[in-house]
């Protein structure tokens, strides 16, 4: 029997969210989360989808990651897709924080988990989790192809140029401090997949990629790479996002410290989780912040104003990076719902050949679509990224390229 199934794993601090994946047929079998992790009581969320059951769901306490995946792996086996299944070639782990070394999706080895671990310092949320996933999916299936993708290394091909801060260069290299990006998977398949719309190959083209989530991030991609991004040494820097405040002046950490007498931590917290949008007006859905504006809400008017003057300079930026560009993507729950930042971000951009069609942007769909008008220079595309079909797809491509090195 052929192994054509890829199990897609995202172990983040107190969740896992997992997808089983047939590379053959393109059919997702299931999909799932258990959130709450460590928590009194967790939850588990698993959905079947191949023979079109019901979701189930737990309510109980789950203890660690080694409990969650312990659970996962019980819920497929209910439904015949266990962990032990022959169909099952992999198992693709997302890892947030890849560095400089790794470029492209890696089989674990012990090295491998030492250097993830290496970069704890500068991902210090989101890398322990990844490494708790893939150390307790090893355990589970010590034989399997265990594949790590990730989400920096779509970034790795920007020039030092773009990713180096002015800072004193002994320093920053002491300390790793250089713009690494991340939500690369996204950006990775959302370029394909815009090219592919356009009707063109990845290498034809130019692209600004808005991946607008509750995390956001903009990226410039010449003929297929990365040549600069929003992101930089952690995901804090760039665009306004749910939580998070993206760019402020440095100074401003310092005059906290000394004026407000804010610690560090303190700064992190305010900087990370009560900045952005939420920080503005207290709301972080934009479909609330859309709502409150309608209500004639005035601080919701202003966040979304902060909102898209950020994201339109960041749209100026990277049209002067590429100096040419063929196609503006809208991703993410934000990017792909709401019709009135895509109006906005690029209203009064005519001279740059920037425009929507307000009926072909009011449109809702799941499809990949162009929702500017034939005219318009460069075309604005809204395109539904899907991270774990682009992890599951990685994972695949390396297994099968190791399978036939094998053969
Ligand atoms: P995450 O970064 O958590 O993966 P998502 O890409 O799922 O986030 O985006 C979540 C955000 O998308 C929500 O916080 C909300 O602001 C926005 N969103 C989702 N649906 C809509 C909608 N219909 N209209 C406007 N905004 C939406």
């Amino acid at each position: 029997m052929t192994a054509t199934r890829i199990l897609v794993l995202n172990s983040g601090s107190s969740s896992v969210k997992y997808q089983l994946l047939d590379m053959a047929t393109h059919e997702r079998l299931a999909v799932g989360l258990v959130e709450r992790i460590g928590e009194e009581t967790s939850r588990l969320k698993h959905t079947p989808l191949a023979g079109g059951g019901e979701a189930r769901e737990q309510n109980r306490r789950i203890a660690d990651h080694a409990g969650a995946l312990k659970a996962v792996a019980d819920e497929l086996a209910a439904d015949g897709l266990g962990l032990d299944s022959p169909e099952l070639a992999a198992i693709g782990h997302r890892v947030v924080h890849g560095g400089l070394k790794f470029t492209e999706p890696t089989i674990v080895d012990d090295a491998v988990l030492a250097e993830i671990e290496r970069l704890i310092p500068v991902a210090p949320l989101h890398n322990p989790a990844n490494l708790t996933g893939i150390r307790t999916a090893m355990e589970l299936r010590p034989d399997l192809p265990q594949v790590a993708v990730f989400d920096t290394a779509f970034h790795t091909t920007m020039p030092e140029s773009a990713a180096r801060y002015a800072i004193d260069v002994a320093t920053a290299d002491a300390h790793r401090v250089r713009r690494y990006g991340f939500h690369g998977t996204s950006h990775a398949y959302v370029s394909r997949k815009t090219a592919e719309l356009l009707g063109k190959d990845p290498s034809e083209v130019n692209l600004i990629v808005l991946h607008l989530g509750n995390g956001a991030s903009a990226s410039a991609v010449r003929g297929g790479e990365c040549v600069d991004t929003s992101m930089g040494l952690t995901p804090l820097e760039g665009l306004v996002m749910g939580t998070r405040s993206g760019d402020v002046d440095p100074a401003v950490i310092f005059h906290l410290m000394r004026v407000g007498k804010m610690s560090p931590d303190e700064i992190d917290i305010l900087l990370n989780q009560k900045s952005g949008l939420i920080g503005l007006c207290g709301d972080n859905d934009m479909r609330e912040i859309r709502r409150r504006i309608d209500e004639g809400d005035e601080s919701a008017r202003l966040a979304f104003d902060i909102y898209i003057h950020r994201l339109k300079k960041y749209i100026g930026a990277y049209y002067a990076v590429l100096g040419r560009v063929d196609a503006i993507a809208f991703t993410a729950g934000v990017g792909e719902n709401a019709a009135p930042v895509r109006e906005a971000a690029v209203a009064g951009l005519e001279e740059l050949g920037l425009a929507v069609d307000g009926e072909l942007n009011s449109v809702r769909s799941d499809e990949a679509r162009i929702v500017s008008p034939e005219y318009a220079r460069v075309a604005v595309a809204v395109v539904p990224t899907d991270e774990e079909l682009e992890i599951a797809q990685q994972t695949y491509a390396l297994v099968g390229d190791a399978g036939d090195r094998n053969a």
